[in-house]
């Protein structure tokens, strides 16, 4: 054992590491050196601290060379009974070459709409309607992550002529004042009152409502926006098959998702920047709501 064995951050530092490895058929399993893994979706890097010597490596490994090439990668690294200590940091994402004012507000602004939205993907299939209600500073993402991620066709309401302007712009293919004239608006634009799934960014007992009247046999209402409202649902409560929930946040992974649409230029958040002594005035726009996307504040 090294004098560095017992400090992660040291070998943090190299990009190689050490690993028993089942390199050629027939042969003993050999040490060598391999680049250390980045985790991917879903995957955490370990540090790993013990390894027990399994009899189905020993199986694997007495494979004929034509079954194991059927079966298994060469080289194998082994170890797959195994314990460590998550050696990434584990709830951090790296943003890599993205900015971070440009890109901060994808931690929630980005990755709220997105598990949202992976909740009712398989819906929204060609030919589907999607309604965004509050198109502010989740909203506006939620538009692109739809254009993004489905063919569906893409409606925003809003209670100001701006926020609409700015929905249009991100990708929206009809923008129209939310109020109860929406539902023929969108019927015009749709030739169907009813939609596949609202997304509703807003929250309050108006939107609801007017989500529920959006609401046909299948369709999902998703309320992100932070409230209690109430609403029908029950088989004599709603059409069939519909569903109302209240998505919160989103896993890490996804956020790593929501990061490489970003690096890909397919997401692209809005940002009106402010310094930290102007933060109050970010908060005062915020509350007026005349924020165009996200307001970011830089220390
Ligand atoms: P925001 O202020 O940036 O945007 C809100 C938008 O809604 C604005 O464009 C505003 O004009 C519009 N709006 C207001 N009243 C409306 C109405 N009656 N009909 C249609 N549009 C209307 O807010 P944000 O930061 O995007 O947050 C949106 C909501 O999501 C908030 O309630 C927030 O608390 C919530 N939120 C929830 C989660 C979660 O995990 N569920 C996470 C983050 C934020
Ligand atoms: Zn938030």
């Amino acid at each position: 054992m090294d004098e560095h064995a017992q400090d992660g951050r040291e070998n943090d530092k190299d990009d190689v590491m050490k690993a028993l490895q089942y390199v050629e058929v027939g042969k003993p399993p050999v040490i060598r050196e391999v680049p250390t893994p980045e985790p991917g979706p879903g995957q955490v890097r370990l540090k790993a601290t013990a390894a027990g010597a399994c009899h189905s490596d020993s199986f694997v490994m007495s494979l004929s060379d034509e079954d194991y090439r059927a079966s298994y990668p060469l080289p194998m690294t082994l170890g797959h009974e195994g314990a460590g200590i998550v050696y990434s940091p584990r709830f951090l994402v790296p943003l890599g070459d993205l900015d971070p004012a440009d890109n901060v507000a994808l931690t929630d602004a980005g990755l709220t709409p997105h598990h949202a939205i992976k909740g009712s993907l398989s819906k929204l299939v060609p030919g589907s309607t999607a309604v965004v209600i509050g198109t502010g500073g989740l909203g506006h993402v939620a538009i692109q992550i739809l254009r993004e991620l489905t063919p569906a066709t893409v409606i925003a309401l809003d209670v100001a002529d701006e926020k609409l302007a700015l929905a249009k712009e991100v990708g929206a293919h009809h923008a129209f004042l939310s109020n109860p004239d929406a539902v023929d608006a969108i019927r015009e634009a749709t030739g169907s009152a009813t939609v596949t799934a609202i997304f509703d960014f807003v929250g309050i007992q108006p939107t609801a409502d007017l989500g529920a009247k959006l609401s046909g046999t299948e369709t999902d209402q998703v309320l992100v926006g932070v409230g209690a409202t109430k609403a029908d649902v029950g088989v004599l409560g709603r059409a069939y098959d519909a569903t109302v929930r209240a998505p919160y946040w989103g896993s890490r992974s996804e956020l790593m998702e929501v990061l490489n649409l970003a690096r890909a230029g397919r997401v692209d958040v809005e940002t009106e920047r402010f310094s930290l002594d102007d933060a109050p005035e970010a908060y005062r726009r915020l509350h007026e709501g005349t924020l165009r996307g996200r307001a970011v504040v830089t220390p």
